[in-house]
């Protein structure tokens, strides 16, 4: 299946729905990159943190498919922010790739305590003056956070990927990054598989289309918008979780889900998260 791309503020193309490879040892990821390449995955989500940029790297070179054709992020770990500091970790992420640019660079946590974000976005910004970053983004950053950034930067944000599902829906930051032009990209898109597959309500919805739980609610983000990045390493997952482009929900299945909010986390609050 072929993933329609959505346009980021820059004019860059990023495919909707991505593989994420967070919690894949790094020699399972190339065998797990590999598998979601030949499904059709056109962007692999991973950072420095997730130890596996050498086997997604490996993945991508030698899939065959041309290096403009595959979206590739990364993200910048928490250690490594500050000026001097992020474009070392740039060089280190690039190398273990194997590649000579990024589609998308993320900061990966704001850590607010810190206050080191806006130095980081400077180097962010000349990786990409430099074209060595198409693109250049936060993660886990609370609309306080990108106001800072976007009023002592020059570059707004392309991307901020936050925990984002039907548990967690996260009204007020979506309609801030749509006010600024910044594509919501949804990390745990599928709640990490927890309960949430079970819910009766989606249950029920996929059973009406004759799909699985899993498909539902990739198919209620990318009705909503949100960029998604699910993450599998079963070949059989993996193939279900690309093929939702054959299907719509209809208003009454997207009302249904979005009842289920309630603003409630799986992982920590970037607002007080502060290791690395
Ligand atoms: P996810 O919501 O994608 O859930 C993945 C889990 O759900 C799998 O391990 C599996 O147990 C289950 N699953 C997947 N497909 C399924 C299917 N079709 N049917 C039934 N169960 C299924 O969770 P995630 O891995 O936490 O998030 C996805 C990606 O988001 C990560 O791999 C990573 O790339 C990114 N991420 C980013 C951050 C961040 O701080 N920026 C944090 C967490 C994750």
């Amino acid at each position: 299946s072929k993933v329609p791309p959505i346009i980021l503020n820059n004019g860059v193309e990023m495919p909707q729905l991505g593989f994420g490879v967070w919690q894949v040892p790094d020699d399972e990821a190339q065998q797990a990159v590999a598998t979601a390449l030949e499904a059709g995955y056109r962007s692999i989500d991973t950072a420095a943190i997730y130890g596996n940029e050498e086997g997604t790297g490996k993945a991508i070179t030698s899939s065959g498919i041309p290096r403009e054709d595959v979206f590739v992020t990364t993200k910048l770990w928490n250690g490594d922010q500050g000026y001097d500091a992020t474009l070392r970790a740039f060089d280190t992420s690039l190398e273990k790739l194997g590649l000579d640019y990024v589609d998308l660079y993320l900061i990966h946590w704001p850590l607010p305590a810190r206050d080191k974000y806006v130095d980081t976005y400077k180097a962010f910004e000349k990786l990409h003056a430099d074209g060595r970053a198409r693109a250049i983004g936060v993660s886990n950053f609370y609309p306080e956070h990108l106001e800072r950034l976007i009023a002592e930067t020059s570059v707004i944000p392309a991307v901020n990927q936050i925990e984002l599902h039907p548990h967690l829906q996260q009204h007020a930051s979506r309609e801030f990054h749509a006010e600024q032009g910044i594509a919501t990209e949804a990390w745990s898109p599928l709640g990490q598989g927890k309960g949430l597959l079970e819910v009766p309500a989606i249950v029920a919805i996929a059973q009406k289309h004759g799909r699985t739980p899993a498909q539902v609610v990739l198919r209620w983000h990318l009705q909503l918008g949100n960029v998604v990045i699910p993450k599998s390493v079963t070949p059989s997952r993996i193939k279900e979780n690309i093929q939702v482009f054959d299907f719509s929900l209809d208003t009454e299945d997207l009302a249904a889900i979005s009842a289920l909010n309630e603003d409630r986390r799986i992982g920590p609050d970037p607002k007080t998260f502060d290791i690395g």
